[in-house]
């Protein structure tokens, strides 16, 4: 057998999780085949992973990047978004020793994916992201992100008529633990949100890091401000707070958190939505998770971790839905704890 078909082959058995088989195969090749050691070292990492050691992972997904720095043009498929990637070197990156939730600096690593291999990879991120574990809180952080994560963001997709629907159902939960119909929405992406509260009669207003945001919402008419949310100032205080996929994103979310408890009524309600490593769909995915190669996300909450959170910050859980608009995604409804 041709080496290139030795290792397609075990590219398969690593597709269909036989890993002592592909890895087996893939000493073989890449001991007979110098050339082709980049290639096994990568597949090499994935076995690594699967098994049980990131850290290993992480070595040989570095190996094989810096030895064939254009490996995705061989290995990705023809219609890959990083199939024209070069590796130009490791960038300085933000390193995270200590859990962001309880500061236990005793955390071990728990996976390692190639970021190149989700659509939209931006190579302003490292390309390999390593994921650590935090037994007691059972959070997952990223170990490694860019000082600066948002400004490297994609410009605004447009609204999705479809999420209408949807944040109606959402707006129609988190009223019936909210008094009043003044909402603030942190991180409004396309607006969705905040269109189908003002449509229902919600006095809205929402922030967003990201410029390009906020003059889409201004388009539309909607009240809405360019800032970070954990500096966000203001005397208003809401009766419903609405965060959509913002937790993932940030690096301290016991801040973001308190900033949400601070703005929100005594007799408020906060939702608030982001992926759940522990959930069905995760669980099920496994390796092919898509969150797990989020180059954006730098949280990977589960329901305990996520609870303890709202605990620490004087919130208490008082509903529990799965998404219908993220697979894999936990939609939280919380109060002050009264
Ligand atoms: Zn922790």
């Amino acid at each position: 057998m041709e080496p290139i078909e030795e290792f397609n082959k075990a590219s398969v058995l690593l597709e269909k999780a036989e890993y002592n088989q592909a890895a087996e195969l893939l000493f073989k090749l890449r001991k007979q085949n110098p050339a082709m050691a980049p290639l096994c070292d990568y597949q090499l990492a994935a076995v690594a992973n699967a098994q049980g050691d990131p850290m290993m992972a992480y070595k040989l997904y570095y190996n094989a990047f810096t030895r064939m720095p254009n490996l995705t043009s061989v290995l990705y498929a023809e219609k890959a978004s990083s199939k024209n990637y070069i590796f130009t070197g490791k960038r300085n990156e933000q390193e995270r020793t200590s859990c962001p939730l309880c500061g236990n600096t005793d955390t071990t690593p728990k996976w390692c994916y190639p970021l190149p291999e989700a659509i939209g990879y931006n190579s302003f991120f490292n390309p390999i992201r390593l994921w650590m574990y935090c037994a007691p809180c059972h959070h997952v952080f990223a170990r490694h992100f860019p000082e600066k994560l948002f400004i490297y963001n994609d410009s605004p997709r447009s609204p999705q008529p479809s999420f209408f629907s949807y944040y109606s159902d959402v707006l129609g939960r988190v009223s019936q633990y909210a008094s009043g119909m003044k909402l603030f929405e942190v991180g409004i992406g396309a607006c969705e949100c905040l269109l189908a509260a003002r449509e229902i009669g919600f006095d809205a207003i929402g922030i967003d890091v990201i410029d390009k945001h906020v003059r889409m919402a201004r388009d539309y008419g909607l009240n809405a401000e360019t800032a970070d949310f954990v500096e966000y100032e203001t005397g208003d205080r809401f009766d419903v707070i609405i965060m959509g996929d913002v937790l993932e994103h940030v690096s301290d979310p016991v801040l973001a958190m308190n900033k949400a408890a601070e703005l929100m009524k005594e007799d408020g309600a906060l939702w608030v939505s982001t992926p759940n490593f522990d959930s069905a769909f995760s669980i099920v995915s496994g390796h092919k998770d898509g969150m797990k190669r989020q180059q954006y996300h730098v949280n990977y909450f589960s329901r305990d971790s996520f609870y303890s959170l709202l605990n620490k910050c004087g919130l208490m859980p008082v509903d529990y839905t799965i998404s219908e608009r993220y697979n894999g995604s936990m939609e939280v409804i919380a109060v002050k704890n009264r």
